[in-house]
């Protein structure tokens, strides 16, 4: 179980148009609470009455060993693996938010599919499609990204010391949508991983 989740809000430029956000001049951080972890195959349950809940598939990055003030060029020597991760975000009560804490943090809201190991080089190759029932609706590209992951890594590490297993979830890119009740939604880190979780409401688990 990670200590933490760090997650990057806006990292590919067509998303941040898509919602009506500048791209921004420094990362955009916030966290999800390791509560909210579910795995490969599991239910991403939406509470009653939150509204319009949204997928958003990202990559993330597993850190292998405790750092702190790590350098851009060391920075991968601390990742150990990846993995596709649904960044699931209630819009609408993030949107009434100052900080996310209950849009982004609900239990089940950051499913996490099954880590491999990765060199800079292939990271850096990966293409990431989300789809629903079987739909592609989002495609993008770790080369699209606006802040690189070992700049991340070193940026987040001068505020915290990153734990062994601790999670870096790096941004997602345009085409995030709505999950409803009944769906199958998948991030698939193409060739290497397939996250694939159903959704269900609240009351159905009682
Ligand atoms: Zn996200």
């Amino acid at each position: 179980m990670p200590s933490k989740i760090i997650c990057v809000g806006r990292n590919y430029p067509a998303h941040a148009e898509e919602l009506g956000n500048d791209v921004p001049e420094e990362p955009l951080l916030f966290l999800k609470p390791p509560s909210s972890i579910i795995g490969d195959g599991d239910q991403i349950v939406i509470p009653d009455g939150v509204g319009e809940v949204h997928y958003e598939g990202e990559i993330g990055v597993r850190i292998s060993e405790s750092g702190r003030h790590i350098s851009e060029e060391n920075a991968w020597t601390f990742v150990d693996g990846i993995m596709p991760v649904n960044d699931v975000t209630a819009r609408q009560v993030q949107r009434a938010e100052n900080q996310w804490f209950k849009g982004k943090g609900f239990d089940t809201f950051c499913p996490l599919g099954d880590v491999f190991p990765s060199t800079l080089d292939e990271f850096e190759e990966l293409v990431l499609v989300t789809r629903v029932n079987g739909h592609e609706r989002q495609k993008g590209m770790v080369s699209e990204m606006i802040f690189a992951v070992p700049f991340l890594i070193a940026y987040i590490s001068r505020v915290v010391t990153l734990e062994r297993g601790d999670i870096v979830v790096t941004g997602t890119p345009a085409g995030v949508g709505n999950l409803s009740i009944g769906d199958i939604v998948e991030v698939e880190l193409i060739g290497r991983s397939i996250l694939r979780n159903s959704v269900v409401g609240e009351s159905v688990n009682g």
